[in-house]
């Protein structure tokens, strides 16, 4: 009987079981865990960009690690239940990739799932037993051509999951229906992921050289590629799992569920999480003023709890934007202030703002709207 194609969350579907390291991922559970820059091959459609391809450096989610305090810290801030280990090739560097996860296992137990990508060039015998050792519990290959491919052969005599991962480059049917056909040969392969092609700003040169365009004008897919995606799902039937992993569940929900799971852990007491960003107001004191005083007549006269309040080292004050919009009249009368921010920030290592706001054109904004809904009453 056809296996039958289920949606999923973000225009993504599967036929067969998702795979555990996808089942995190989608949860936002998954501390992305890039281990080098390095890699071997020169896939065209490459998304590493120029300051981490090739180069010595090691990120836990965003953050530049040197060592395994870094990882520690940002599988606590996000509360990771796995991680992916990826590259460049994880395996270019094999000695690095066994000593973190190593110390994953070692440190956050044997049930903390850990899932790793390789291009499969440096597969040998010796580096698979050493992975497996180490306690991996899924790895999937991306290969570049046919020895690559052979070398998935030598990953199933291992106690893990194998899958395989790849790209859906458009009008390349014929050879991933070929690989598709050798993974179906090798029996004990579990699933091989579908991902829709995407330009970044690594790539975008190299895929428009070669005439791809995007999907609409505000997404970074490219056109055609989910169509092949969703075409051979609906004409094969293959006795392992089939997923394809839109971009826009990347975003909107790897991405996001990430985020909040994050904004959980790390959020100060002032800081609202608003869908995976955390809001709070920035007061700047003019250039004369004595933030200490403002923060100290803050918590005495208007019995503001401590935590409440933080004064950054650049002496401005962050609180929350509901205690800045009540006591707004006072700040910008009694401390002479031109403007209090609203700021929203993803919780992550960077802190990156997304977007800033005027407290006081929101009020305005806000008195409009009651006096026009006023007037409509009376
Ligand atoms: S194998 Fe992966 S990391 Fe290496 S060049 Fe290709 S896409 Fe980039």
């Amino acid at each position: 009987m056809k296996k039958k194609i289920r949606p999923l969350q973000g225009e993504s579907y599967i036929k067969g079981t998702l795979p555990k390291g996808c089942k995190l991922c989608r949860r936002g559970a998954q501390l992305f865990f890039l281990i080098s820059g390095k890699c071997s091959e020169n896939c065209y459609y490459c998304s590493l960009t120029k300051d981490k391809r090739g180069e010595d450096i090691i990120l836990a989610n965003e953050r530049p690690i040197t060592n395994f305090s870094g990882v520690m810290l940002e599988k606590t801030n996000m509360n990771a239940l796995g991680a992916a280990i990826t590259g460049g090739d994880p395996l270019a560097t094999i000695d690095l990739t066994i000593e973190y996860l190593t110390n994953m296992k070692k440190e956050f137990g044997e049930k903390f799932y850990i899932h790793l990508y390789t291009s499969g060039r440096f597969a040998t015998e010796e580096n698979l037993q050493k992975l497996s050792d180490a306690g991996l519990d899924e790895i999937r290959f991306h290969p570049q051509n046919r020895t690559q491919e052979k070398n998935i052969e030598k990953a199933l005599f291992h106690n893990w999951t194998v899958g395989a991962e790849i790209p859906i480059i458009p009008n390349n049917k014929e050879k991933t229906l070929k690989f598709l056909d050798y993974l179906e040969s090798l029996e004990f392969v579990k699933f091989c992921n579908f991902n829709e092609l995407e330009a970044t700003e690594a790539n975008f040169e190299n895929l428009t050289k070669r005439g791809f365009l995007l999907k609409t004008e505000d997404s970074s897919a490219v056109e055609g590629s989910e169509a092949l995606a969703l075409e051979i799902l609906e004409e094969t039937d293959y006795n392992f799992t089939l997923h394809y992993c839109s971009s826009l569940s990347k975003d909107a929900v790897q991405f996001r569920n990430r985020l909040l799971r994050t904004a959980k852990v790390v959020k100060k007491p002032f800081e609202e999480i608003q869908d995976g960003m955390l809001v709070k107001a920035v007061i700047t004191p003019p250039n004369y003023a004595i933030p200490e005083e403002i923060v100290e007549a803050l918590i005495e006269e208007y019995d503001i709890d401590q935590e409440m309040i933080f004064l950054r080292p650049d002496k401005k004050i962050e609180t929350s934007w509901y205690i800045a919009d009540v006591l707004k009249d006072v700040l910008f009368e009694r401390y002479d202030l031109t403007n209090i921010d609203i700021v929203y920030e993803y919780p992550t290592y960077s802190r990156t703002m997304i977007a800033k706001g005027s407290l006081r054109e929101l009020s305005l904004a806000n008195d409009a709207l009651k006096h026009s809904e006023s007037k409509k009453e009376n």
